[in-house]
């Protein structure tokens, strides 16, 4: 209770006490700092995926400012020769707001991307989004079939759903790739499922599913309990290297991060970083309400 009521009055600090907590998750406010991250996590075999922080969107002018700083993003990620590729929330380019606009940008985000062979995951934003984020995945993919990829919620109980039909984009020679995560949004009751082993259930299903089906997936979690059950499940099915590697976010779990690279297995965290890392802190705050009482015995209590 006390972590949790500490977690819900934190937004309203002084940003520059939340960047205390922040800077653990954030990999600062400018491309050099994401830069300075990503070739650290290189050097210890990891892979990264960058993401410009800045959600949810007022104008269409906002958007255009959010793709000219990816497309610096990715050209400055291979100048630096970095292992890495890319995350984008289409919110952030307009996708409540006028979709089309939406759409192209993500297009030119791909297209430059793409120059480079490289990569684009659509993030998958709160429910309100979901159809549309299927539906702008399905439209990229038909444009650049191996440059894009789309995230998936277990925690939706429509998501086993949204997988299966989405599989006639699928094949041996460009398999669907999906990033696979619980799932960070609060959504109601209705339509999304609450205990944590359910939750668990229907991530394994949704693995198990993509497996079966040889669809390329990023397997997104830092739970020790679905890192392990999808160890045994790659091993079930001879999950060839090509078809899968393991997610962390930035600063979470180094530890059994560390392990799953030792075991041999493919490794890509996700680099934030921007000047908006607000908004961002406090949904990763709200949803480990513990850090939020480590920092406030920082502040108050160790000075
Ligand atoms: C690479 C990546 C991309 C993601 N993209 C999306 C997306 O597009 N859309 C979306 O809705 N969600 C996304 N998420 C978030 C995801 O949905 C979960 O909310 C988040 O990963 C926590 O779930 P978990 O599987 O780690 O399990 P949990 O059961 O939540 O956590 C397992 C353990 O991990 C540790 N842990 C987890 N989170 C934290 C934290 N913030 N700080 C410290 N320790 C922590 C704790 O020890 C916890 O006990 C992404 C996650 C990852 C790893």
């Amino acid at each position: 209770m006390f972590n949790k009521l500490i977690a819900a009055i934190l937004p309203y600090f002084p940003k520059k006490f939340i960047w205390i907590f922040s800077r653990t998750y954030i990999s600062g406010e400018t491309i050099d700092d994401a830069m300075r991250v990503s070739k650290d996590l290189n050097s210890k075999k990891i892979k990264v995926t960058i993401d410009v922080l800045g959600e949810f969107i007022k104008t269409l002018e906002e958007a255009e400012a959010n793709k000219q700083e990816y497309l610096d993003l990715i050209d400055v990620t291979f100048k630096n020769d970095v292992d890495g590729n890319f995350s984008v929330k289409p919110t952030s380019f307009g996708l409540l707001i006028d979709k089309e606009v939406c759409y192209h940008h993500i297009m030119d985000i791909i297209a430059k991307a793409a120059s480079y062979n490289s990569f684009v995951r659509i993030d998958m934003e709160d429910s309100l989004c979901t159809d549309l984020e299927i539906e702008l995945f399905r439209r990229v993919k038909n444009d650049f079939p191996s440059n894009a990829g789309l995230v998936v919620q277990a925690y939706l109980k429509r998501t086993y759903n949204d997988i299966t039909g989405l599989t006639d984009l699928n094949s041996d020679s460009i398999p669907l790739s999906f990033r696979l995560c619980k799932g960070i949004y609060v959504e109601p009751e209705a339509i999304s499922y609450k205990k944590h082993e359910e939750i668990n259930r229907h991530f394994l299903e949704d693995l198990e599913f993509m497996f079966k089906n040889k669809i390329h997936v990023g397997i997104a979690t830092h739970d020790k309990i679905l890192v392990e059950s999808a160890y045994d499940l790659i091993a079930k099915y001879n999950v060839p290297k090509h078809l899968y590697e393991f997610q962390m976010l930035y600063g979470v779990t180094p530890k059994l991060r560390e392990s799953i690279v030792n075991e041999g297995h493919t490794m890509r965290v996700y680099v934030p970083f921007g000047k908006q890392w607000f908004g961002y802190s406090t949904r990763r705050l709200k949803e480990n309400p513990k850090m939020a009482s480590h920092i406030i015995k920082a502040i108050f209590i160790k000075g």
